[in-house]
């Protein structure tokens, strides 16, 4: 009989030149950046720490499209499973021409940590497309989520890892991805993905999820300052997904909406945005820009906007070395993934302005989707007012998780963040031990 010596996942594991952790990227190693600050909080050793910045799973497919005039052209997909130890893959699929492996693993990451951090029953995962969505037609984009679907088919389900709309992408989108797996199949399975279209098994409340769980862990971060909501003034960079109706709920919150901007540019009023007539304006021009009774303002300029709160939810790296000392709000709270800079996080804390964290912010979105695959796993569907509540109750009490330890450890909002998710993680690799 062969003895086995006990192992620890503490004793280092020999990593390879082709390593995921040896990077040049930006975003990647920003994400590593976050994970090993949070790792020598903990004291976690070595091995411990190279097992949860490597990801479990990567899959590169090639996405060929054949383009409504005949022609053909080539993507590249991916699909990131970072982490399944908590329960199945969960994260968006993300079509943007930047996308590329680096990115769609630090966002994989940051999901890990997002759910572990909102006590949902998940690993973390991404996916991506390198593709400008802009420039296809409905049909095209369609072909394009079919065939990628088709591609990375082994390794997605509802057990195994769940797809969501991120940038790029929608509930059309996740729709399709529904269909492609279903009919491979042989039968509907709604559970495949989140984010889907009411008629199709999706959830009430799912749309507007991450920029209520936004609004949700603002007043909680005024709270605890000692201020409130109704009054605040508030500027938003970004107005699709979740900028757009994180202006309208924190309106009817009683907040001053002052500004806003697109990829366009932007509008500005001190005074506060009549959002529901600047909906209609988008509606009718597809920007903010020109929104009469406002001035125009770049994304610039909003960044350096004296308000109380500050809500980069566009696009990632928006605050950085170099537009960080221009900040002037005393809340910043990201509705996007990884708008801040590592350095410009550091810059942030040394002039006292407080970083509500995307892994916590922008957590709303997939608490939603897990409402969503119980309510498809049970096939009985939960009333607006259940899912606004439960929304509610998570999001404030993963706000306390952090901002208590934040307070006793005298850490950031970040860090605390990172410690709680990564502990969460870490704790059930341990559990589970090492297999074989
Ligand atoms: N893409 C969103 C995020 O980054 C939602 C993910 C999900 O619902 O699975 O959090």
């Amino acid at each position: 009989m062969t003895t086995r010596t006990a192992t620890s996942l503490d004793q280092p594991l020999t990593t390879t030149a082709s390593s995921p952790t040896a990077t040049t990227s930006l975003a990647w190693a920003n994400a590593l950046g976050q994970l090993s600050g949070a790792v020598e909080i903990l004291g976690y050793g070595e091995g411990l720490h190279e097992m949860l910045a490597t990801p479990r799973r990567e899959l590169n497919v090639a996405v060929p499209l054949r383009r409504d005039d005949g022609r053909v052209e080539l993507f590249h997909g991916f699909r990131v499973q970072h982490n399944i130890s908590r329960g199945p893959g969960k994260g968006g699929l993300r079509y943007h021409p930047s996308v590329d492996i680096d990115e769609v693993r630090s966002l994989a990451m940051l999901m890990t940590w997002k759910c572990a951090i909102v006590e949902l029953p998940y690993g973390g995962a991404k996916g991506g497309v390198g593709i400008n969505p802009h420039e296809y037609s409905q049909a095209e984009l369609e072909r394009v989520t079919r065939r990628y679907t088709s591609e990375i088919m082994p390794i997605i389900g509802p057990e195994n890892d769940i797809m969501a709309p991120d940038m790029g992408t929608g509930e059309q989108t996740m729709a399709w991805v529904m269909d492609t797996y279903s009919v491979s199949k042989g039968h509907t399975i709604p559970a495949v993905v989140t984010g889907k279209p009411l008629a199709v098994g999706g959830s009430l409340g799912r749309p507007t999820a991450t920029s209520r769980g936004v609004v949700h862990v603002t007043q909680s971060a005024l709270a605890e300052a000692g201020a409130e909501l109704a009054g605040s003034t508030v500027a938003i960079q970004g107005f699709g997904k979740v900028g757009s109706h994180a202006a309208a709920i924190f309106a009817e919150e009683g907040a001053h909406v002052v500004a806003v901007t697109d990829e366009f540019g932007g509008v500005h009023n001190p005074a506060g945005l009549d959002v529901a007539r600047l909906f209609e304006h988008v509606g009718a021009t597809g920007s903010v820009v020109g929104f009469d009774g406002a001035d125009p303002i770049d994304n610039t300029g909003l960044l350096a906007l004296e308000v109380d709160v500050l809500v980069p939810a566009a696009v990632d790296g928006v605050i950085n070395a170099q537009t960080a000392p221009l900040v002037r709000a005393r809340f910043v709270v990201e509705g996007a993934n990884g708008p801040t800079t590592s350095e410009a996080d550091t810059i942030l804390a040394a002039q006292g302005t407080v970083v509500v964290p995307d892994i916590l912010a922008n957590a709303g979105g997939v608490v939603v989707s897990y409402f969503e695959w119980v309510q498809a796993n049970q096939a009985y569907w939960w009333t607006l007012a259940e899912i606004e509540e439960k929304l509610a109750g998570r999001m404030r009490s993963a706000y306390a998780d952090v901002a208590g330890l934040a307070r006793r450890e005298n850490l950031t909002l970040r860090d605390a963040a990172l410690v709680i998710g990564v502990k969460r993680v870490a704790e059930a690799h341990q559990i589970r031990g090492l297999y074989p």
